[in-house]
């Protein structure tokens, strides 16, 4: 395997001074309430990265070289994904440690409470270095923790957020079941108060990273004869209590990434209780725009990764399509839509990141993607034609089939389309609002 032509792109050592310059926005000499300026901050972030990171290096392959693979969703055993764990936690560790983990957080539960233009600092900074991924995580910091630091007890907080952020623990979010997905408030996993404590059963599903957790937020009915948006409350449940069991679901595109969870007779403190008694619709909608945000997030930074064009053009060169004026038309669609995609999704995160709240266009911006991923496994499937569905051998074809068995997760996940078809139809265009069943 050709480890191919290689470009430094983050400069490394040589050019850190450069570096601090391009990074330190034009208010780089005000101090912060612990005292270090954004000079300050960077100069340490930067040693930071040097001394326990190496500069990225671009890996430029030509045609038939390294791997093939282009999947949408990560697919990789339990050992992989023990040893990535294992790689992120240290990383993160390390970066708390040296505070840099949780930059903007209360300073009483870990965080350095700056303000968000420390994190853009050190963000820009680490992603010049390679750093382990940080996927396990994702769910833990994207979604729980924002729901916690909102709605938690201090007891809660200060048990759970040095450590979340410092990576000692894992999260997941136990909401899905087998009768409410898109419907989430018709859950039925019950939770009955005995004394301090909530006894919970029932089961949950399409829990990802279930298997790594620690931790969970988990949604229950506490009463049954409310009208269901009103008889709900969240808790924070220890995964590793006695009568959680999780049992891996195998994916089409062949990794067990999601789990079924069961509970029977789980008991959780009232001190885990996340916001009111039959108030934790209003605990779910926090998670729930913290993942909008955190999809977004992800889809700005990799959208075009996850659609993988570059790939896409070598490929339609490569089996002699390139001047086939329809595959060219296709193909200009898919880029055009693809960048389309993007620029929705910066600017839902350039609201978020100015302190507002993100609004339909974060729908728009994900529809956007799951279309495009539609028209690309059209194309690809009309330019490699049998050798998608056989593998041949041949570099860079079949891998293709891994690629279109993510893509119907990508369309369920975080909203299916025609969820936000009605929200774009709702919100953005004004249309009727769909029937309403009674609870
Ligand atoms: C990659 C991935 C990761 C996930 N991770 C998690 C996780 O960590 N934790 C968790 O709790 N869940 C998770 N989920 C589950 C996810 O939230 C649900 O699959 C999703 O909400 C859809 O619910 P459902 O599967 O029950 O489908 P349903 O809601 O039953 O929908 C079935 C079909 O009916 C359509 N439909 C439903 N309601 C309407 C309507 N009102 N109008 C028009 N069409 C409608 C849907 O679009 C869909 O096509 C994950 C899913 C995926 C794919």
């Amino acid at each position: 395997m050709s480890t191919g032509e290689q470009h430094d792109s983050c400069g490394g050592s040589s050019e850190a001074t450069a570096t601090l310059r391009a990074v330190v926005p034009s208010s780089g000499g005000e101090a912060t309430a612990d005292g270090e300026s954004h000079e300050q901050f960077v100069t340490r972030a930067s040693a930071f990265l040097q001394t326990n990171a190496s500069p990225k290096v671009e890996q430029v392959h030509g045609w038939g070289e390294g791997s093939d693979q282009v999947g949408v969703l990560p697919e990789r055993s339990a050992a992989e994904e023990m040893a990535e764990l294992g790689r992120a936690r240290i990383w993160a560790q390390k970066r708390f440690d040296a505070g840099f983990g949780w930059i903007t957080g209360p300073r009483r539960f870990g965080g350095r409470d700056l303000d968000r233009a420390y994190q853009r600092l050190y963000d820009e900074l680490e992603a010049r270095y390679d750093t382990p991924a940080m996927t396990p995580y994702g769910i833990g910091l994207g979604m729980v923790a924002p729901t916690i630091l909102a709605h938690a007890t201090d007891e809660v907080k200060e048990r759970y957020l040095r450590a979340m952020y410092r990576g000692d623990v894992v999260a997941c979010q136990l909401f899905s079941e087998p009768g409410a997905g898109s419907d989430l408030a018709g859950i039925e996993t019950r939770a009955q108060r005995d004394g301090d404590e909530w006894v919970v059963n029932g089961q949950k599903v399409w829990t990802s990273g279930a298997h790594l957790s620690d931790i969970g937020e988990i949604v229950c009915r506490t009463d049954p004869d409310a009208p269901k948006h009103k008889g709900i409350t969240a808790f924070v449940v220890d995964m590793h209590a006695s009568g959680v069991e999780v049992r891996p679901l195998r994916q089409m595109t062949g990794g067990a990434s999601f789990n079924e969870v069961f509970f029977t007779d789980v008991r959780i403190p009232d001190s885990h209780r996340l916001g009111d008694v039959n108030g934790g619709w209003t605990v779910a909608l926090t998670t729930l725009m913290n993942e909008r945000a955190a999809i977004g997030g992800g889809m700005s930074s990799g959208g075009n990764g996850a659609m993988n064009t570059k790939r896409l053009a070598e490929l339609i060169r490569h089996q002699g399509r390139d001047k086939d004026p329809i595959v060219r038309q296709q193909l200009a669609d898919i880029i055009i839509h693809s960048r389309v995609a993007s620029y929705t999704n910066l600017r839902a995160m350039a609201t978020i990141a100015a302190g507002g709240l993100p609004g339909p266009e974060m729908s728009i911006a994900k529809l956007s993607l799951t279309m495009n991923m539609r028209r690309m496994s059209e194309l690809l499937s009309a330019v490699l034609g049998a050798k998608l569905l056989a593998d041949s051998g041949e570099w860079g074809t079949f891998a293709w089939a891994q690629w279109i068995c993510g893509v119907p997760a990508m369309r369920i996940a975080g909203g299916t389309d025609e969820i936000l078809h009605n929200i774009i139809g709702e919100r953005v265009l004004g249309l009727p609002k769909e029937p309403v069943a009674r609870a």
